[in-house]
């Protein structure tokens, strides 16, 4: 059984708890942030880089504030808005119905049930995840790509899909850490515990690593 407590604190002390995507340092996983924000801005961030995602939040919150307002928007504005993160025909339209469903049917407050926000469109577990940590400060955890491979390399799961990985690491990490391992993660995979030719001999969770007790050790 591995130390989990101690390997996530080591890693929280050697890496910034972070935003979610497309937010800023202000945006921490306590529940402060707004949840419209993060729900929209982790819509906007699947399949590009943070910096993209950041470019496009700040544009188009810029000019649309709310549900409503997002909700009314023309759709060729959203899609120029939007464009610096790829996907802006899809992407706008999801926004958009997001805005229409959250405005119309919530009263303009997204809902903090996982099942209310899987049902939005363009929204899979880990959005819905990351609404639930920063909008409402719940105890989850986002798994993304990172997360997913991440956890399985250090050995703290043994999972084919980062939904079986969410799963299995609420077993195994104490719930108060639940909501700082995605950002924890995300930052770590960066910097040392990178895809390709992770930087192994500076981690400072070597030791309880099954990757690094197989392969480098
Ligand atoms: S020892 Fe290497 S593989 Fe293991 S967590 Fe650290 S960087 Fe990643």
């Amino acid at each position: 059984m591995k130390p989990v407590r101690e390997m996530l604190i080591t890693l929280v002390e050697h890496f910034p708890i972070g935003a979610f995507p497309g937010g800023t340092n202000d945006d921490q996983p306590d529940g402060g942030s707004d949840p419209f924000r993060v729900l929209i801005s982790t819509v906007l961030s699947q399949r590009t880089k943070d910096e993209n995602t950041y470019i496009a939040s700040q544009r188009l919150f810029s000019k649309y504030k709310n549900p409503a307002e997002l909700a009314a928007a023309p759709i060729d504005d959203l899609m120029e808005l939007i464009r610096p993160v790829g996907f802006p025909k899809a992407k706008s339209k999801a926004i958009k119905e997001i805005a229409r469903i959250i405005h119309q049917d919530y009263n303009d407050r997204v809902p903090n049930e996982i099942d209310k926000l899987l049902a939005l469109p363009l929204v899979g577990r880990k959005t819905a995840n990351c609404v639930l940590v920063y909008g409402f400060g719940q105890d989850a955890i986002p798994v993304d790509v990172h997360v997913h491979r991440i956890s399985n390399r250090i050995g703290l799961v043994s999972t084919k899909t980062p939904e079986e990985t969410e799963i299995e690491l609420k077993r195994v990490v104490p719930k108060d850490l639940w909501k700082f391992i995605n950002t924890v993660f995300i930052a770590f995979g960066k910097r040392i515990c990178t895809p390709r030719n992770p930087k192994c001999l500076i981690c400072p969770i070597n030791r309880y690593c099954d990757y690094f007790t197989k392969k480098i050790r």
